[in-house]
């Protein structure tokens, strides 16, 4: 008997990572971008589900510039794993967190004047000079100072000699909807501040706005660089957007029929007995459920089986979900089924699964659970890097 951790036994359901079909995300936006652009690829939340550092790793492969996170924990973690390049914080900071901030060169963003001086402070005891970006905010109300106060804080950030800004940037509320409207004003206020900061002098080397929405349908927003999220793990942030062709999903959910049973006419399926057999059925059970990450569907939904639609039968549970194999005689016990992904000549996508959620595709990507294994295949078929992939060094 051999028992160590490598040979322990995989559980037959998992999300499926293709880094290839990342890699090639990566390269159809970095060449959709105008070479003085930069790229932000945001990682926050695991990278959408998808594994952020192993994102993070092909991601500076094809000429990101840096990363977008979400909380101290998770750029730690990159740092951890060996990424050297910067990472912004998008939110807010806590006092507490600073040092730590510091500590790791995060960069952070900066909104208000008492976390000026305290940044200030910490930088200097470290014997750094510490980058910033101020974030904006520009109609939205979430974080950031007021577009139409913005002014006295960047000046207090410029007179403080430890601290450096880097950035200034906004966030648009709606930027991948057929009406732009509130986009356009929302820009219009980002380009006052703009202005008023190069009437007074004060360059700023990343100027940022856009989102995947805006980096698709605001190219006069793109400035010195987007911060690219959704698009990168190959779902559109809307359907009205401008597609971008060849950009394709990189996670796939996955699990092996575990069981098979026969119905005869007049029996029930699940929990609450959901559904009755009209006549004789086949059915595969999947161990995959709503302790997975799966909606809590009813008699809604289906898998990929063989290339086929096997549609679910009764209430999901927990641990498993049922499906009608009758019309897939092929199948049999561990055969592979998709729950997300492509399978054959079919597709489940993200958002078919986000409305059986009632949802968005950001929270289905975000919301399977890790007791799915992630399993990252493709990691390296990237073509060997060619000269145009090495010139997007020239603008990091
Ligand atoms: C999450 C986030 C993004 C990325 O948004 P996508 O729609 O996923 O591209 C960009 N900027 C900020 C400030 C964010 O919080």
């Amino acid at each position: 008997m051999n028992l160590n951790s490598e040979n322990f036994p995989q559980r037959p359901a998992w999300t499926e990572i293709d880094l290839g079909k990342l890699r090639r995300n990566l390269q159809l936006i970095r060449g959709d971008l105008p070479r003085s652009v930069r790229l932000m690829a945001v990682v926050k939340d695991e990278a959408y589900g998808h594994g952020a550092l192993d994102v993070a790793r092909v991601a500076v492969e094809e000429g990101a510039w840096g990363f977008g996170l979400s909380t101290l924990e998770e750029a730690v973690h990159l740092r951890e794993g060996g990424i050297t390049a910067p990472l912004l914080l998008l939110g807010e900071r806590q006092e507490a967190e600073l040092e730590w901030c510091v500590a790791h060169n995060l960069t952070i963003c900066v909104n208000e004047p008492y976390a000026v001086r305290r940044l200030a402070k910490i930088a200097a005891d470290f014997g750094k000079q510490v980058p910033v970006h101020v974030k904006i905010h520009t109609g939205m109300s979430r974080y950031g100072v007021r577009w139409d106060e913005a002014l006295p804080l960047i000046e207090k950030i410029t007179a403080e000699k430890s601290l450096r800004l880097e950035g200034v940037m906004t966030h648009f509320s709606q930027s991948d909807e057929v009406d732009k409207t509130f986009a356009h004003l929302q820009f219009s206020r980002f380009q006052e501040i703009l202005t008023a900061l190069e009437q007074k002098k004060i360059l700023v080397k990343l100027r940022h706005a856009c989102n995947s929405g805006g980096f698709l349908d605001l190219p006069k927003a793109h400035l010195d660089m987007v911060r690219v999220g959704i698009l990168l793990y190959g779902v559109f942030p809307s359907q009205v957007c401008r597609q971008l062709p060849g950009i394709e999903p990189v996670m796939s959910v996955k699990a092996k029929i575990a069981a098979i049973q026969k119905l005869k006419t007049g029996e029930v399926v699940g929990y609450g007995m959901r559904y009755t057999a009209k006549t004789e059925r086949r059915i595969a059970i999947l161990p995959i459920g709503y302790g997975d990450g799966f909606p809590r569907v009813r008699n809604e939904g289906c898998a990929l089986i063989h290339g086929q639609r096997a549609p679910l039968l009764g209430g999901i549970a927990m641990d498993a979900l049922m499906v009608d194999i009758t019309d897939i005689p092929q199948a049999q016990m561990w055969d592979e089924a998709v729950l997300m992904g492509k399978q054959g000549g079919d597709e489940i996508t993200v958002r078919d699964i986000a409305k059986l959620k009632n949802s968005v595709t950001y929270d289905v990507l975000t919301n399977w659970r890790l007791r799915l294994r992630r399993k990252s295949v493709n990691a390296r078929t990237a073509p060997a890097k060619t000269e145009t992939v090495l010139a997007t060094d020239g603008h990091r």
